[in-house]
C-alpha cells in the first residue's frame, strides 16, 4: 500500500469494552453482512445454521442479507454477558465487515484514514477527555486489512474540480484552525466559518469562477493572527438572543421523535426525558421559548464557572474529528457543511447542559456548582454517544431537515451562522 496510514492518538489503544460498554452495537440498526464474509460464516454454520442468524431480502436483482434482529432490536447472536457469538466461536474472521471494523470509519483519500464513530461510548471517552486525542498518529500497524474493507469516503485522485483535489489542505487548514489557542470553540468556529463565507462566491463544486489565486490569498488571510483577532473581537461585540437557535433544537428535536423510535431509541429517551423535565418546571410553570433559553442559560453558566476548560475540549476534539472524518466535499459547498456542523453543535450543548442529571438538580433548587468533573465527563458521554446513533447516522434525516429547514440562502450566511454560534 503506498498511501499512509494516519489515525488520531484516541484510536491507539481503543478496544471495544464488551459486557463493560453502558450499551452495545449489536442492534437498533440494520447491519448488513458483505459476501466474503457470509461465505466464512456459511462454511462453519452450514445453510440451516446461517438462516437462523441472517435473513434475506431480493431487491430488484440484489439480494442484500441482514443479522436478524430479536423482539428487543437486537442481534441474535448477542448472548447474554453482552458478548459477540459469532465472534466467540467462529473468529474475527466470520464476522461481517460492519462488524468487524465499528466503530471504525476509513477514508481512502491521499492517505488512508482511519477514525472513529462516537455513537461508541468508549470512542466518545476516549476522544473527548484527552486534550491530545485527536492528534494524528501515523502507522501501518494500526488496523488489519479486514476492518479497512467498509470505507465512509474515497477521494479521486484523478478529479480536475479543485474543490475535491484540495480537499486535503483546505481540511487541514479547519482542523489546525480549530486548535488555536486562546479562543473559545464560537470563536474558532466563526474564523473557519468566515474562511468558508470568503470563499463561498468561487470555491464550490464544479465552479466555474474557481480562482487559485484567490483562494491562496482567502487562505493568507485566515492564516494572519492579526486579522484573526479582530475577527473575533467583532464576533464578540455581537449581540445576539438565543431565541433562533432554541427554535431551531425543538423543532429538530421534536423531528426526531416523530420520525420513528425503532434504531434511535437511545436519543429519544434522553429527548423524551428533557422534555419532560422542563415542562415540569414548577416555578413558573410554562414551557415557552422563554423559558427553556432561562434555563439553559443558566445552568450553562454556572457549569462554565467550573468547567469551562472541559468543555471547551469537548467541542473542538468533537470538531476537529468531524472535519477529519466527514469530507466537507460531501456537501455541495463549504457553508452548507458548516451550517450542519454548527446545528449539530447547538443540539449538543443544549442536550449537555439540559440533561437529566443536571435539569432535576436545577429543579429541585440545587446549585451545579458541585457537579465534578467526572460527572460532567459521564454526561458528556451519554450524549455525544445518543446523538451520534441517534441523529448523525441517520443521514436520511438529516438531509430532510437540510431540505426542509436549512435550504434558504439567508441560512447559507456567516449572520445565520453566528446566530448558532452565540448559542
Ligand atoms: S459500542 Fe463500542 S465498546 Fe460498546 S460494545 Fe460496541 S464497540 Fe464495544
Amino acid at each position: 500500500m503506498d498511501q499512509r496510514i494516519i489515525s488520531f492518538k484516541y484510536l491507539t489503544d481503543f478496544h471495544c469494552i464488551a459486557d463493560q460498554c453502558e450499551d452495545h452495537c449489536c442492534g437498533h440498526w440494520k447491519i448488513f453482512y458483505d459476501p466474503p464474509s457470509l461465505q466464512i460464516l456459511k462454511n462453519k454454520v452450514g445453510d440451516a445454521g446461517l438462516s437462523e442468524i441472517v435473513s434475506f431480502e431480493t431487491i430488484g436483482d440484489r439480494t442484500v442479507v441482514q443479522l436478524k434482529l430479536n423482539k428487543q432490536q437486537n442481534c441474535t447472536m448477542l448472548d447474554d454477558n453482552g458478548l459477540c457469538s459469532i465472534h466467540s466461536l467462529y473468529g474475527e474472521e466470520a464476522l461481517a465487515n460492519t462488524c468487524a471494523s465499528f466503530p471504525r470509519r476509513i477514508n481512502y483519500g491521499a492517505d488512508v484514514e482511519l477514525t472513529a464513530s462516537l455513537a461508541c461510548p468508549e470512542i466518545a471517552r476516549k476522544c473527548l477527555q484527552n486534550s491530545d486525542a485527536v492528534d494524528f498518529v501515523f502507522g501501518d500497524d494500526l488496523v488489519n486489512e479486514k476492518k479497512l474493507q467498509v470505507f465512509d469516503n474515497r477521494y479521486d485522485a484523478t478529479t480536475s474540480d479543485p474543490y475535491l483535489s484540495n480537499n486535503n489542505d483546505i481540511r487541514n487548514l479547519m482542523y489546525e484552525l480549530l486548535n488555536l489557542e486562546g479562543f473559545s470553540i464560537a470563536q474558532k468556529f466563526f474564523i473557519v466559518s468566515s474562511f468558508a463565507s470568503d470563499v463561498s462566491k468561487f470555491y464550490f463544486r464544479d465552479s466555474p469562477n474557481y480562482s487559485e489565486q484567490q483562494l491562496v490569498e482567502s487562505v493568507n488571510r485566515i492564516t494572519d493572527f492579526d486579522y484573526v483577532k479582530k475577527l473575533v473581537e467583532e464576533f464578540d461585540e455581537l449581540d445576539v438572543k438565543p431565541h433562533t437557535a432554541i427554535e431551531l433544537v425543538q423543532l429538530v428535536l421534536n423531528a426526531r421523535i416523530v420520525s420513528g423510535t425503532e434504531y434511535y431509541s437511545v436519543l429519544n429517551e434522553l429527548i423524551a426525558e428533557i422534555a419532560g423535565l422542563l415542562k415540569s418546571d414548577a416555578r413558573t410553570g410554562n414551557d415557552n421559548n422563554d423559558l427553556f433559553v432561562n434555563i439553559y442559560q443558566e445552568i450553562k453558566h454556572q457549569i462554565s464557572l467550573k468547567h469551562e476548560q472541559r468543555i471547551e475540549q469537548y467541542f473542538t476534539n468533537y470538531a476537529r474529528n468531524a472535519i477529519i472524518s466527514e469530507w466537507y466535499v460531501s456537501d455541495d459547498n463549504l457553508m452548507k457543511y458548516l451550517q450542519l456542523m454548527s446545528v449539530r453543535i447547538i443540539l449538543l450543548k443544549f442536550l449537555l447542559f439540559c440533561h437529566p442529571k443536571l435539569l432535576k438538580r436545577y429543579n429541585e433548587g440545587l446549585t451545579l456548582k458541585g457537579v465534578t468533573e467526572d460527572e460532567l465527563d459521564a454526561i458528556a458521554v451519554d450524549v455525544f454517544y445518543k446523538f451520534t446513533r441517534g441523529i448523525e447516522h441517520d443521514k436520511v434525516f438529516f438531509q430532510s431537515i437540510q431540505k426542509a429547514v436549512l435550504n434558504k440562502p439567508e441560512l447559507l450566511s456567516l449572520a445565520f451562522l453566528t446566530y448558532l454560534l452565540k448559542f
